[in-house]
């Protein structure tokens, strides 16, 4: 077990990535909490699977846009589960829409959730992972940071400005014993991803070198790399994990 006794906190974890995430670092023997914003049957389900699986769990409702409510339950979750030292800012959203189009309204909850949620919660456990001299800050990008699709301003605006978050955050914490690095996934079999997959069909796989689409536990794994100590000597970097589709090759 590469994480036992780790205290792990995952934003967005009853759906999805998250979801995946959650399932991964407790299987690597990690106290996992992770926050949902909406979604109480699925992060209930989620809570008592792993429950039942002898995994220690926590699952909290919060919305990562507000500062108050993160700061409220990294507070819980130290008190129940201990200090954080590994947080990964997953919680995303999309509102595609072409630029002429888009409704500040989209811009903002983009910006707010994908963006403003990594900054409140990394916000709430750094000083902390700064006094333990130990931690690590993984944040989900995507691939649509550098390689975007009409429609998307708003999201690869969120995930590039994540990208240089990243770095900068890098260079000021590495000396106290924390990394902070970023996955950029591909296109993973998500909710989020449902409706372009109904309308795209077959051609996203022929897009994909790889010829299938990303499943969450394909970004779990990379996850759970970048919190163990094989991956001590690396930050500021931004993994991609898209079997292949961000190398650009012509459809086959
Ligand atoms: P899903 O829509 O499947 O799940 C999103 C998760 O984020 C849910 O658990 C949701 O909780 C949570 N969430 C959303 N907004 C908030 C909020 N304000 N506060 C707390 N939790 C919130 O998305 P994916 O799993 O597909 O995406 C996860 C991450 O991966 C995102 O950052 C996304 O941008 C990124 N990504 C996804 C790709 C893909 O192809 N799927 C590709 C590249 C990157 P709830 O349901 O309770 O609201």
């Amino acid at each position: 077990m590469r994480l036992k006794d780790q205290v792990a906190l995952v934003t967005g974890g009853s759906r999805g990535i998250g979801r995946g995430i959650v399932k991964a670092l407790a299987a690597e023997g990690a106290k996992v909490a992770f926050v949902y914003r909406g979604s109480k049957e699925a992060a209930d389900s989620l809570a008592s699977e792993l429950t039942q699986a002898s995994s220690v769990v926590q699952a909290l409702q919060c919305d990562v846009t507000n500062a108050e409510e993160v700061q409220r339950s990294v507070e819980i979750v130290e008190k129940t589960l201990g200090a954080i030292n590994i947080l990964v800012n997953n919680a995303g959203i999309i509102h595609d829409d072409l630029f002429i189009r888009l409704e500040p309204k989209d811009w903002e909850s983009v910006l707010q959730t994908n963006l403003g949620g990594t900054f409140n919660f990394t916000k709430a456990v750094a000083y902390s992972m700064m006094r333990q001299r130990k931690g690590r800050i993984i944040n989900i990008s995507s691939v649509a940071a550098e390689h975007t699709n009409p429609g998307q301003t708003n999201y690869a605006a969120s995930k590039g400005a994540i990208n240089s978050f990243t770095r900068a955050l890098a260079v000021e914490l590495a000396s106290r014993g924390v990394t902070v690095n970023a996955i950029a996934p591909g296109f993973v079999e998500t909710e989020m991803t449902e409706a372009v997959r109904n309308k795209a069909g077959d051609i996203i796989k022929k897009m994909i070198p790889m010829r299938r689409l990303g499943q969450a536990d394909d970004i779990a794994k990379a996850a759970v790399f970048l919190a163990s100590d094989d991956a001590s000597y690396i930050t500021g970097q931004v993994l991609i994990v898209d079997g292949g589709i961000s190398l650009g090759a012509a459809p086959v």
